[in-house]
């Protein structure tokens, strides 16, 4: 899969597809990217991208023709979903990454200032996505968070699928805790049944964490969880 990423900082995306399991990916094959500097495309010879808003107003507007001249330098972009990241997008959920993760590419628009000119949006997007009730100063890490989220269920990524099918939000729940040597820390020991060998009780025990621990911390998760299983 090919991530597009249509930015006013290109330099932040460098370190983040050479680093850890992204960098493995890329050099795997299973990932690629460009990052294309909406600047470049701005037409007039001081790189301007941005102007005042219609009607007033606090702030500057990212213009549409940069935006758009970006995007069509892209070969075939009419054939990869084109995502603006936006805090008035759809809260992205883990079930977005595995539908996403079908495609061959994905362009994301990394907004900033107070964001891009709607003609862009009406025009040529595809999915406006949030990644929480909170405002960043730029598109830039929603992108790579759902770049992060989406190329976790690209198949080979991950080597155990085994990790991806139990993990939180797979089936409206939070994941059971984990623990690793040492036995004791601080007083506080593992408990005694992950150490009992018994994989049908260590089952038993982590769904029933599992389900605690969303009842306690996502009540509106646990609901979903609980109609799900009422239909089975
Ligand atoms: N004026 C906008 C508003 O109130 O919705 C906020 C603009 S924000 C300062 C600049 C850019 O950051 C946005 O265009 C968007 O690309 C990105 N951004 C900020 N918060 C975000 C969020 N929660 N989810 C996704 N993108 C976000």
């Amino acid at each position: 899969m090919r991530f597009y990423f249509l930015t006013l900082f290109p330099e932040i995306f460098e370190t983040y597809f050479q680093t850890g399991m992204i960098g493995r990916g890329v050099k795997a094959g299973l990932i690629e990217y460009t990052v294309i500097n909406i600047r470049d495309f701005s037409g007039n010879k001081h790189h301007k991208v941005d102007d005042s808003p219609y009607g007033g107003g606090a702030g500057m507007v990212m213009a549409a023709p940069p935006i758009v001249n970006a995007l069509k330098s892209i070969t075939n972009y009419q054939d990869y979903p084109v995502v603006y990241l936006t805090p008035g997008g759809k809260p992205f959920e883990q079930k977005d990454g595995v539908a996403l993760a079908a495609h061959p590419g994905l362009i994301f628009i990394c907004g900033h200032y107070e964001g891009i000119d709607q003609r862009v949006i009406d025009g040529y997007v595809d999915l406006e996505f949030s990644v929480g009730d909170y405002v960043l100063t730029g598109g830039e890490l929603p992108a790579l968070t759902l770049a992060d989220a989406i190329a976790r269920h690209i198949p080979g990524f991950l080597g155990n699928c085994d990790s991806l099918a139990e993990e939180s939000f797979e089936s409206h729940l939070l994941e059971y805790p984990h623990y690793t040597k040492p036995r004791e820390f601080e007083g506080q020991e593992v408990p005694e049944v992950l150490l009992s060998g018994n994989h049908a009780e260590i089952k038993k025990w982590r769904k029933q964490k599992a389900e605690d621990r969303t009842r306690e911390k996502r009540p509106d998760l646990f609901e979903k969880y609980k109609f799900e299983k009422s239909l089975h």
